[in-house]
């Protein structure tokens, strides 16, 4: 196939610069140690924050709504109506995030998606953090508005780009938005400074909370709960992925928004809902964190040990505040190797993220710490990188 010949060419040019992604195979249930290409390995590379994603009352809530309703959903939600369990989940993450309502979707991507291309036109400003994850990035692409950068974390810069735009506004509505956690550097978007611009700007303000719902406010609540913000932030967009441990993704905020999202969210209108399998777990996740904030503490316990004895190690663990713990290497090569070696010689996965999901030059292992590690696994961990980055030069 001629027309297809660019592809090779693309795939080994990738392998030689250090760019390709190689997939493993995952042979078992997620934990602390899982089963990856026919062996037992430490997991440090889930997005499981709080062990949900084998959790035996999420998988005991998942079969009782498979015997009860089946596997799939069939058809689309606007066309064939959606299954009880589809209401209740949404009725109880509003309860969890404390707000008016919330519209499920298949998946965060989905959610961010949805919502960017529903609320702005092609006459709209959006102001979008540098770093922003790629479903936003996505999502502010396809609505063909004005989409203006600004600099990381800076809101300095955002009101001076945000100011010089307001000179022309002509009833234009100008959309904020930005990562919560940022995924591969495990810092915080400064949330009070943006919602104090939205407000005086008149614009809607968006957070993105993949990673900071499970981690962060209290009971796990999430960015706009650490920060105390309830009712200053317009829209929280979530998954159900990470520390739900399930699949899913969904938006909060007002009533009026979720209604709104359901008769011009793409994804919402042309795309089925998540099984009904799927929503039980996350059901079940929901409640449970609501009961009790166990798990987010142990979380955060093992974040603390992990990154004070990797820092005493000389490790650079960049401006991570949460318990996402990139360990910077630079190099793409060597961060690879790295990789390859924890895996090959220690039975630890934790995977190199080199460009394009990182910048090029700052390639890293990203450590994802959970509440299921023991103090047992981090020492091992711990001890493995020590020897690993002393061979490698890299402390
Ligand atoms: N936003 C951020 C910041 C993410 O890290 C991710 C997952 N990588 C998503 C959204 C997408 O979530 P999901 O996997 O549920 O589509």
């Amino acid at each position: 196939m001629p027309g297809l010949g660019f592809i090779k060419e693309e795939l080994e040019e990738s392998k030689r610069k250090g760019l390709y992604f190689r997939i493993r195979t995952i042979g078992s249930g997620q934990g602390a140690w899982f089963v990856v290409d026919g062996k037992k390995v430490l997991n440090l590379c889930s997005n499981n924050y709080l062990g949900f994603a084998n959790d035996p009352e999420l998988k005991e809530a998942a079969k009782k709504a498979i015997d009860e309703f089946g596997v799939g959903t069939a058809a689309v939600r606007p066309i064939a109506g959606n299954t009880v369990l589809h209401n209740i989940l949404e009725e109880k993450l509003a309860e969890f995030k404390k707000v008016e309502a919330t519209i499920s979707f298949q998946s965060g991507w989905n959610a961010n998606f949805a919502t960017i291309q529903a609320l702005i036109r092609k006459e709209d400003v959006i102001f979008s953090d540098e770093l922003n994850h790629a479903s936003i990035i996505d999502g502010c692409r396809i609505t063909k508005a004005r989409i203006v950068r600004y600099r990381h974390n800076d809101p300095n810069h955002l009101e001076d780009l945000i100011k010089e735009e307001s000179k022309h506004r002509n009833g234009k509505r100008f959309l904020i938005v930005t990562d919560g956690v940022f995924s591969m550097d495990g810092d915080v978007a400064p949330l009070p400074e943006l919602a104090d611009i939205a407000h005086r700007y008149d614009a809607i303000l968006m957070v993105d909370d993949a990673h900071g719902e499970g981690v962060l406010g209290s009971y796990g609540r999430g960015i706009v709960d650490h920060f105390n913000l309830h009712g200053k932030v317009d829209i929280e967009v979530g998954t159900l992925s990470k520390a739900f441990g399930v699949i899913g993704g969904y938006v909060a905020g007002s009533k009026d928004l979720a209604e709104y999202l359901k008769q011009k969210g793409r994804p919402f209108l042309f795309s089925n809902a998540v099984s009904p399998g799927d929503v039980a777990a996350a059901i079940a996740a929901v409640e449970i964190m609501m009961k009790s904030d166990e798990r987010v503490k142990k979380l955060w316990d093992n974040t603390k040990y992990f990154k004070e004895q990797m820092k005493k190690l000389g490790f650079n663990l960049g401006k991570s505040v949460t318990p996402i713990t990139p360990v910077i290497v630079g190099d793409e090569q060597k961060a690879q190797e790295l990789s390859r070696r924890l895996f090959d010689e220690k039975n630890i996965f934790a995977q190199s993220i080199v460009y394009p999901m990182v910048p090029k030059g700052t390639a890293r292992i990203r450590v994802m710490i959970s509440a299921v590690h023991t103090k047992k696994d981090l020492d091992y961990a711990i001890e493995s990188f020590e020897k690993l980055g002393k061979e490698l030069g890299i402390i």
